[in-house]
């Protein structure tokens, strides 16, 4: 079974595939009107969303199928206490795909694990968000023509944002990419990002403090919101939460064919008065996210009939049930009674990472 639960799930070729079929689909809506008829998708959102949650069932719909599932974990069994890998045993009676959000990081992969049909990963915690890269792959692609040869700069809560963390993951597929890191000091990118992503998958990466002395580089400015909900400190988000905003001023050093993207919601990073500019592509990329999505579930249904495409969810030495992990937003710590901790070297040979969240095990 074929699941996608991080960006690098998904092979170069696979990567092409679905945003191929996704510009077909853009192309010619009414040849898939159909495809997933008699087709059912499980949208399992155990935290708040807008776009992703009404994106996977505006493409479930547009693809002539149906949609159950719950965008309020209080509404479901698991108020109850059952744990993420008994509601995906349940789901499975009634679906033939899912499609997981949930603030606990490791808990789509949990739930891969014991699922009959696919499972995509719409976002843990801030650890992965893969449907929100395929959508920002796909508006980079329509809007520029090329998903080589960029300049990305990243800019904000680079910190605690998973759509950051896996789009540089999904760049490391792509030839000649440059990435600009613009973040206070308090929100940088993670270490493992840096050493493990950037430096083992050949992601050239530069770490600036300002937006003004880079944007005349830039051929895509990535906007992001500082994620109040992720901060276990208010003080330090009150510090920092005003750290970067782009006004239409400030566009005046950027080339003209840049484009400025975010996974929105946008708070005030953003000043209205840039929404006018032609570079502003984030409501056409809210868009790209629909049918995108329409690829992805049609090609992961298509890959469930084909065990050739099969591929292990875990792959490499694990160190099973030893370790504890350091994260206590991770499945392995707040399911401990049901979910066996997994530990794998970390890709830069230094020390153990855990499975489900990829940090380090508690000392
Ligand atoms: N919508 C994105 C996410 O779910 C970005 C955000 O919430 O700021 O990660």
């Amino acid at each position: 079974m074929r699941h996608l639960i991080e960006p690098t799930d998904l092979s170069s070729a696979e990567l092409d595939e679905i945003l191929t079929l996704a510009l077909d689909i853009i192309a010619n809506r009414e040849k898939y009107s159909e495809v997933c008829k008699g087709k059912k998708l499980a949208t399992l959102f155990y935290e708040p969303s807008t776009r992703t949650r009404l994106s996977f069932t505006s493409a479930m719909m547009e693809l002539g199928g149906n949609v159950l599932g719950f965008s309020d974990a209080n509404s479901s069994s698991v108020s109850k206490g059952e744990t993420v890998a008994d509601t995906t045993k349940v789901i499975n009676c009634f679906a033939d795909i899912i499609a997981m959000r949930h603030p606990v990081e490791g808990a789509p992969l949990v739930s891969a694990l014991n699922s009959r049909t696919p499972v995509i990963n719409a976002g843990d915690g801030s650890h992965a968000h893969p449907t929100q890269t395929l959508t920002d792959l796909l508006t980079i692609k329509r809007e520029l023509g090329r998903t080589d040869n960029l300049t990305i700069g990243f800019c904000g809560d680079l910190k605690f944002g998973r759509t950051v963390h896996s789009l540089i993951k999904a760049l490391s597929k792509f030839k000649n990419i440059n990435v600009v890191l613009i973040a206070p000091e308090e929100l940088r990118l993670p270490g493992y990002m840096k050493q493990e992503v950037c430096d083992k998958l050949g992601v050239p990466y530069r770490e600036v403090k300002s937006l003004e002395e880079v944007i005349g580089d830039l051929d895509v400015l990535y906007m992001t919101r500082v994620q109040k909900e992720r901060f276990l400190d208010e003080e330090e988000y009150e510090r920092v939460k005003d750290c970067f905003v782009l006004t239409a001023d400030k566009l005046r050093d950027a080339k003209p064919e840049m484009r400025i993207l975010h996974p929105l919601p946008r708070v005030n990073e953003i000043a209205t008065d840039v929404d006018a500019d032609p570079r502003a592509a984030y409501f056409r990329q809210v868009e790209n996210g629909k049918f995108v999505r329409m690829a992805l579930i049609l090609k992961l249904l298509e890959w469930a009939q084909q065990p050739e495409r099969d591929r292990a969810l875990i792959s490499g030495d694990v160190i099973k049930g030893e370790h504890i992990c350091s994260n206590p937003k991770c499945i392995s710590n707040t399911e401990a009674h049901a979910v066996e901790s997994m530990l794998r070297p970390s890709a830069d040979g230094n020390g153990l990472r855990c499975v489900y969240c990829e940090h380090r095990p508690a000392k």
